[in-house]
């Protein structure tokens, strides 16, 4: 019996989440005595040396049609590589790739499937799993009857990524059977053309929310933000609104940023919001509401209103 991890890649890099996934398998093997293996579909086999140490079993399945994400051939080779291993729970990642293939594996595979969790306990081979519901205010506890395998997909940024493991896997090559795939197939990547500035390369941003009330008050912020030296990106509704392009929004479908500095302005820190920018170094949020999301994160928090504390703190970062 097993934890399978069924890793992401894309372009030739091993996806983060992947490493956060084998943290969690560790975790749920280590307290049921299961192995903990990890598949991967048409990689790179420089990706076998970082997951080496990560796991007890890697199984390798390689063909074209695999380099690149496309469902018919994935779930074609998962379904294969589930007659090797029998794995008591398959982790996937709540990703654009998992949104889509998690759906139809569950129904290829006749397999329960939970989506989105942040945490997952297996305790008397039964499945717990955490979600978090009302944009992040309250967490849902899902306990699921008693099954073979189950499917779950883990958000990303809920897991540090797994180092050293101390564990050695060992290696499987399973082959794959080609056909022709007619339903769907991968042409190419299309990179979002930036136009504007690049939010995830700044070092301090300054982030709105809805909390800034008007177009005509985004000056005010803009100034603050000039004289720190910082760039100004914000939540979705205002990128939905207009006031800011597009290009400027931080979150699940804006852009993920790992800045020095991110003051959140305004902001509730919804979880969408929150997978864009939990990562940054040092998080401050100025927030009228003390039970806003955004303070579970923050390593500085202001309970008050933005327009009194951006003279305040533009006197204190100009120092
Ligand atoms: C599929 C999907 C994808 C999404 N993707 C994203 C995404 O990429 N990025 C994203 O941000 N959201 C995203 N969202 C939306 C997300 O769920 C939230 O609705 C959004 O993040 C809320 O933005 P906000 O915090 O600016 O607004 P609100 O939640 O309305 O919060 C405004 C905050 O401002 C505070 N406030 C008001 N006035 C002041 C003041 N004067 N001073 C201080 N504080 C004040 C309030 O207390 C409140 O907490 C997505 C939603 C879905 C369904």
């Amino acid at each position: 019996m097993s934890v399978l991890v069924l890793a992401e890649h894309r372009k030739g890099e091993l996806r983060e989440i992947t490493l956060e996934m084998l943290s969690l398998g560790d975790r749920i093997a280590k307290q049921n005595s299961l192995q903990l293996c990890v598949l991967l579909l048409g990689a790179d086999k420089d990706f076998v040396d970082i997951l080496k140490p990560l796991c007890d079993r890697i199984i390798l399945i390689n063909s074209d049609e695999l380099k690149n994400y496309s469902p018919e051939p994935y779930v074609k080779a998962i379904k294969s590589a589930l007659t090797a291993i029998n794995p008591s729970l398959i982790l996937t990642a709540h990703s654009a790739l998992g949104m889509d293939l998690a759906p139809a594996l569950s129904e290829e595979l006749s397999l329960p499937l939970v989506t989105d969790c942040v945490d997952v306990k297996l305790e008397n081979k039964k499945i717990i799993t955490l979600r978090q519901i009302y944009g992040g205010k309250i967490f849902s506890e899902l306990t699921l009857k008693s099954f073979n395998t189950y499917l779950v997909s883990i958000r990303p940024g809920s897991f540090e990524p797994a180092q050293d493991l101390g564990r050695s896997a060992t290696i499987t090559e399973i082959p794959f059977e080609t056909e022709v795939f007619e339903k769907r197939r991968f042409l190419e990547y299309i990179e979002e053309k930036i136009e504007d500035i690049d939010i995830t390369t700044a070092d301090i941003l300054v982030s709105i929310g809805r909390g800034i009330g008007k177009p005509e008050n985004i000056p005010i912020v803009q100034e603050f933000t000039d004289e720190i030296g910082a760039v100004l990106s914000c939540s979705r509704p205002v990128a939905d609104k207009g006031w800011l392009p597009k290009s400027r929004q931080v979150g699940t479908s804006g852009k993920i940023v790992r800045p020095k500095i991110y003051i959140a302005l305004g902001i509730s820190g919804a979880f969408q919001h929150q997978i864009g920018m939990k990562n940054s170094k040092t998080i401050i949020a100025v927030n009228k509401d003390p039970k806003a999301p955004i303070f579970n994160i923050a390593h500085y928090g202001v309970v008050a209103d933005m327009f009194q504390v951006i003279p305040l703190l533009k006197e204190k970062l100009k120092k």
